[in-house]
């Protein structure tokens, strides 16, 4: 009788040492990608590199396609779609993964330099939905561009290199914050506290002794910019911190910006390391999904549909019929149950650690407004497919009605005719400036990306 229940089993129970031993292998591939990876411009970066190796080419719109081909459309460095024309009609749609490659954060501001209290500051506005709190006192590196008049880039990388310096937000002692620490701690460290610490020296040859003078001549002997060009810069704050195993048994991923390059890796290697030529496969990975994917780097800017428009013409196939037999794993993290803060799961449709890839039906909050719904013929048709494959998969919703709620690009792919379900990764302190993921959840979500490119 027991196979009349339905039970998530835990990889664990599932597995032997084998896939454990392959899970932990395939991690070390994505620890690599998380230190090289940590702003949406270097996983672009990264995804082009790798890209290259593994026989994509640059497509532009109205390019020659071929069956067998595969091509990647590099959108202004932040937003890539890969694809591959399989040996089928076009018009049997695409398979689909959509990630996203940005991760919250703090961003400096377009002026963001000023000095108070013999102390240089950058003043910030933070990206994505964060905690505040969690980003006192943590070392911040600095990643992004500086782009000058004569359209010269420079890329920013400060803060990773054991050599370098770091950054730093200051916090208030508790011996000073009795009345501090009555606050509610949504609004303890309002969001203009977020100034980032990053000097103290004043200029030796200024008379008024000024520390902000002298940081931009340190910044003009190192970059050759002046203050005006931080207009037309995009950096920010990330911490500086690598990627670690967490734990005696080493099952863990601690981590900035799983969310969502912990789903962006595995549909990277599904695509890079399919043969099967049938289906044609597309992989977006997007840029502002922590923002609304607003934009025209994020999921709803119209160059998604733009390149499917161009690839069907391209190839003679309608592209209504590409989209309307086109399916996608829209892939992005959920948040794993967490017996620490229990009371805002609800267990029984929560997505445990350990437990594989969950398959999140509908996301949004209240009574699921904003949120794709994926039809139960598409949930019954990708059971069917991963269990072909083996793949150890899981139901989750994103905590206890009511408490709260998230969006993902899911809604943004549907609309345009395509049937679409979330697919991803549990998280533990998802959002936090180092979050944690399961080895063996990353590897079994990497499986189902495999399994859906294939079947
Ligand atoms: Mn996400
Ligand atoms: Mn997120």
């Amino acid at each position: 009788m027991k196979e009349l229940e339905y039970n998530k089993k835990s990889f664990f129970d599932k597995f032997g040492d084998d896939k454990l031993a392959s899970a932990f292998e395939y991690a070390k591939g994505y620890m690599n990608f998380l230190d090289a990876a940590k702003t949406e411009r270097e996983a672009v970066k990264y995804t082009v590199e790798e890209a290259k190796k593994h026989g994509f080419v640059a497509y532009d719109f109205g390019d020659k396609l071929e069956v067998g081909g595969k091509y990647y459309y590099n959108n202004r460095g932040k937003n890539i779609f890969l694809f591959t024309i399989g040996s089928e009609s076009l018009e049997n749609g695409f398979r689909i993964s959509a990630a996203h490659i940005d991760s919250p954060r703090i961003d400096l501001k377009p002026a963001p330099l000023y000095e108070d209290g013999g102390m240089g500051f950058f003043k910030t506005h933070y990206y994505g939905g964060i905690r505040k709190y969690q980003w006192l006192t943590l070392p911040l590196a600095l990643h992004g561009v500086i782009v000058k008049k004569d359209g010269s880039v420079i890329d920013v990388v400060v803060g990773e290199d054991d050599s370098d310096p770091i950054f730093y937000i200051n916090d208030l002692l508790p011996h000073l914050s009795y009345e501090d620490d009555k606050k509610p701690l949504g609004s303890a460290v309002p969001a203009e506290k977020l100034n980032i610490l990053i000097g103290s020296i004043p200029a030796s040859d200024d008379e008024n002794k000024n520390i902000k003078l002298n940081i931009l001549k340190l910044l003009n002997e190192k970059y050759e910019i002046t203050e005006e060009d931080f207009l037309s810069a995009e950096i920010s704050a990330v911490p500086a911190l690598k990627a670690r195993d967490i734990g005696f048994d080493r099952s863990l991923i601690g981590a900035y910006g799983h969310d969502d390059r912990v789903c962006a890796y595995p549909a990277l290697s599904a695509i890079f390391e399919n043969t099967d030529s049938k289906h044609s496969l597309m992989c977006v990975l997007a840029d502002k999904e922590e923002t609304g994917s607003e934009g025209n780097t994020g999921m709803q800017a119209d160059l998604f549909t733009d390149l499917i428009s161009d690839i069907s013409a391209t190839l003679g196939a309608n592209v209504f019929k590409v989209r309307a037999n086109s399916k996608c794993l829209s892939a992005d993290v959920s948040a794993a149950y967490d017996p620490n803060f229990s009371e805002v799961f609800e267990k029984m449709n929560s997505p445990l650690l350990s437990h594989g890839a969950i398959l999140t039906k509908y996301t949004g909050a209240r009574g699921k407004s904003s949120t794709n719904d994926a039809s139960a013929e598409y949930i019954a048709w990708l059971r069917d497919t991963m269990d072909k494959d083996d793949v150890l998969w899981q139901t989750g919703e994103l905590g206890k009605v009511d408490v709260g709620g998230g969006g993902t690009v899911a809604k943004y792919v549907a609309k345009h005719n395509i049937d679409t379900i979330d697919l991803g990764v549990p998280v533990i302190s998802m959002h936090a400036p180092y979050e944690v993921v399961s080895k063996v959840d990353v590897y079994e979500t990497y499986r189902a990306f495999c399994s859906f490119c294939k079947n």
